[in-house]
């Protein structure tokens, strides 16, 4: 039985499950090994189950679950595909900012959609010079009466090539002033967007990223999150809540990659026993499960904390650090006990989830950005 710091966080795995062997599992390899399409048939069906809607509250058509349910589910999904997990996800990249920055006519009208599956949503921070660097925006809004007129381009976003709408962030750029980093909220499609499924990706397969093009699009000044020149606040508290999602990814990935390697150990046979018996496989097994416990409950402990409504930069930073490297640790180990089974697809899903694994180490900030936000929480 998985570990639960609440006791509603076993309802959601059960749920999860039903929906995972059912809808989840039949297909995940297909769409892995298809051509990168979102699948927007599982989504809907997410939606309609209210996976997409988990987090919002209810006043805006969502559950209003706590965060813990929250990483359980996506712990959950993840177990069965990460790309799914991360396909359930990603709108609440953007209606996460909407419901905490937005004014409330700004709520009404994008969180219900996005809720109900209506919309896909994305959000759009990194540039081609501006990655690890992402205050480096050169994205630019320029003021034309009652509009911003954008021009730039953002790289890597992940369901940007079919999102109904964008969490953009890019500066307005006035002569004579600062430039401001702010936030806008992007209709899509609209005249002047192009955008482009990015291909030959090592993982997450299932779930598209894209490329957008933005020359003079025209934004109604009514569009702007927040205020002017908050932008960069808002992207940094959007990673902030966004990590502990990614640290559960990792979780499911890693559990799965563990449930694996015990089911093969006890069954693969060599030297006239199953490997299970050769103490080598036995501390991997106890070194993946240890670390696998640790990240659960770092990733734990960062989702009470956002639920308390206490500080939480520094430990979902700390969740995702160790919970994306402990995931690596763990689909490197269950390809070792698989040997050459876990190397082809054909065989085991190990080569699938070492694939997938790859990108929590580097999405919402890489290891080493992580690094620096929690030495800067004590350091400062
Ligand atoms: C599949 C996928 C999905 C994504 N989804 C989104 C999305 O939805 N929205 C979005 O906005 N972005 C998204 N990203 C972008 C992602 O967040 C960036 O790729 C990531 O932040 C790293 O930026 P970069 O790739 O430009 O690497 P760089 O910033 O160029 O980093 C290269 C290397 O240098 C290191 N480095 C850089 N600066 C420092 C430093 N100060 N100290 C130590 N080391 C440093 C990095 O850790 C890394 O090892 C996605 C990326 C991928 C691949």
């Amino acid at each position: 039985m998985t570990y639960n710091l609440v006791e509603s966080q076993q309802k959601v795995r059960d749920l999860a499950k039903e929906f995972g062997e059912k809808e989840i599992l039949p297909i995940a390899r297909e769409l892995d090994r298809g051509a990168p399409e979102f699948p927007m048939e599982l989504f809907k069906k997410m939606a309609a189950k209210g996976f997409v809607a988990f987090p919002v509250s209810e006043q805006y058509g969502g559950l209003g679950r706590s965060k813990l349910d929250y990483v359980a589910l996506i712990e959950e999904i993840a177990w069965f595909d990460a790309s799914a997990a991360i396909i359930m996800a990603v709108s609440n990249l953007a209606s996460y900012p909407i419901e905490k920055f937005g004014s409330e006519e700004q709520k009404r009208k994008y969180l219900p959609k996005m809720c109900s599956g209506e919309f896909v949503g994305a959000f759009a921070l990194t540039e081609p010079n501006a990655g690890s660097d992402a205050g480096n925006q050169q994205t630019t809004a320029k003021e034309d009466d009652d509009y911003y007129i954008i021009n730039g381009e953002k790289i890597f976003i992940q369901h940007g090539n079919i999102a109904d709408l964008i969490v953009l962030i890019c500066k307005i750029v006035k002569e004579g002033e600062k430039d401001k980093v702010s936030a806008l909220l992007l209709e899509a499609p609209v005249e002047g967007l192009t955008r482009e499924t990015l291909k030959q990706k090592m993982g997450l397969r299932a779930a598209t990223t894209g490329r957008l093009k933005l020359e003079n699009i025209k934004v109604p000044k009514s569009q702007l999150l927040g205020e002017p020149g908050k932008g960069f606040r808002i992207a940094l508290a959007t990673l902030d809540s966004a990590r502990i999602g990614v640290a559960a990814q990792s979780v499911g990935i890693a559990q799965k990659a563990f449930d694996e390697s015990v089911k093969y150990a006890k069954t693969r046979e060599q030297f006239g026993a199953p490997i299970a018996k050769l103490q080598a496989i036995q501390w991997m097994i106890a070194d993946m499960s240890t670390k696998l416990e640790a990240a659960r409950l770092l990733t734990y402990k960062a989702a009470s904390l956002e639920d308390k409504g206490e500080r939480f930069t520094k430990d979902a930073a700390q969740a995702k650090l160790f919970a994306s490297e402990a995931s690596n640790f763990c689909v490197n180990k269950a390809m070792q006990i698989h040997g050459g089974y876990g190397y082809i697809g054909e065989f085991s899903d190990i080569e699938k989830l070492y694939r997938d694994q790859r990108i929590t180490e580097i999405y919402e900030g890489t290891s080493e950005i992580q690094r620096l936000v929690i030495s800067a929480s004590y350091l400062r």
